[in-house]
């Protein structure tokens, strides 16, 4: 029910990764007076990472915690009020739209920008977490550039992990992958691209026991299921491609998602099936997930939010 004190916000962000702080200055600058909200990791998934190389703008590389608080600068220097709180629920049929911030407190939106991300499955080890941003990486097109003429292995059997495979396989100088069955989850044509691949080994019943190395990745032992062996393999890097999981679980029974939970958007836009609720980042992107790629969606649910509310009156 609609609560007579509930906060109206103009422009609500939701989320403060790169998706979410160029939309925010965008709309700041518009003067949509935008109001975000930064969820569990401010400053989104660069912050867990050490060098980013690929971003334009900075020819020397930049640490993506320092990027982040970067563009937090900027979208503050129009004005954006940046806030911490997680949203826990939305109405979506709402009018004006309704979102429930860490459970208590009540707002109303006229436009709602949803940059949540996705979040990378990982294997659950302890070796994956203290390594990870040390050899220990879920993203190849981010992070394969840095072992180029190295050994290195990956975990997954379905179509990315292939994909990514291949791509690691044209940079580095042998790329195991570590397949837990006897057969490939990949669609036909890309299993057959990692097969004809001579700088690709697959390990196939095979899984990780412990990735090894003090401070950085230096080896993986892996067990095979089936003849109960297990052996080290020497390696610089250790790539994970399991999936991703788009933080979409509170949007999904008001917006239209594919089987995965990625929310849906017309062709082109960044609009969602309920007007005035946008959608930017990976939560809406499962090919790229890139952090230009997602601050381009930014600009993008930034400027339909403005115009959606141009074409009100607002
Ligand atoms: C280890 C690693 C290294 C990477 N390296 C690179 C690289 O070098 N170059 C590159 O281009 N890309 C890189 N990426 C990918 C890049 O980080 C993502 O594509 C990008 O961050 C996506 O941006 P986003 O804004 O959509 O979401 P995210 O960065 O995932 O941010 C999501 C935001 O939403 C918030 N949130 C989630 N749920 C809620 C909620 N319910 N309420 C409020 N807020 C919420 C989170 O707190 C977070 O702030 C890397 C990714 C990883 C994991």
């Amino acid at each position: 029910m609609a609560s007579t004190t509930a906060e109206h916000i103009h422009c609500l962000i939701i989320g403060s990764g790169p998706a979410g702080y160029t939309a925010a200055i965008y709309a700041a600058r518009a003067g949509l007076k935008p109001v975000m909200y930064q969820g569990l990791q401010p400053g989104g998934q660069l912050t867990i990472t050490n060098d980013v190389e690929n971003f334009p703008g900075y020819p020397d590389g930049v640490m993506g915690p320092e990027m982040m608080e970067d563009l937090k600068k900027q979208a503050e220097r129009f004005g954006t009020d940046i806030r911490y709180g997680i949203a826990t629920a939305v109405d979506f049929e709402a009018h004006p739209r309704r979102i429930t911030i860490d459970e208590k407190l009540e707002l109303t939106a006229d436009t709602v920008i949803i940059a949540t991300g996705a979040s990378a499955k990982w294997l659950g080890l302890p070796s994956e977490q203290r390594l990870n941003g040390s050899g220990v990486s879920a993203c190849a097109v981010c992070d394969g550039f840095f072992y180029r003429g190295k050994e290195v292995a990956i975990v997954g059997a379905g179509d990315t992990a292939a994909e990514e495979a291949t791509y690691l396989a044209n940079l580095c100088s042998k790329v195991y992958m570590i397949v837990r069955k006897g057969e490939m989850k990949a669609s036909k044509i890309m299993q057959k691209r990692v097969l004809d691949n001579p700088k690709i080994e697959v390990l196939w019943n095979t899984v990780t026991d412990e990735i090894l190395g003090e401070h950085a990745v230096e080896a993986v032992r892996v067990k095979n299921v089936v003849e109960g062996t297990t052996r080290e393999i020497p390696i610089h890097g250790f790539f994970v491609a399991i999936g991703h999981e788009p933080n979409s679980k509170i949007f999904q029974p008001y917006l239209h998602h594919d089987e995965q939970g990625y929310l849906k958007t017309l062709p082109g836009t960044s609009k969602t099936n309920i007007d005035g609720v946008f959608a930017c980042g990976d939560v809406q992107d499962f090919t790229y997930r890139q952090a230009v790629t997602a601050a381009g969606t930014g600009c993008m649910a930034a400027l339909d939010a403005e115009r959606y509310l141009a074409a009100l009156g607002d």
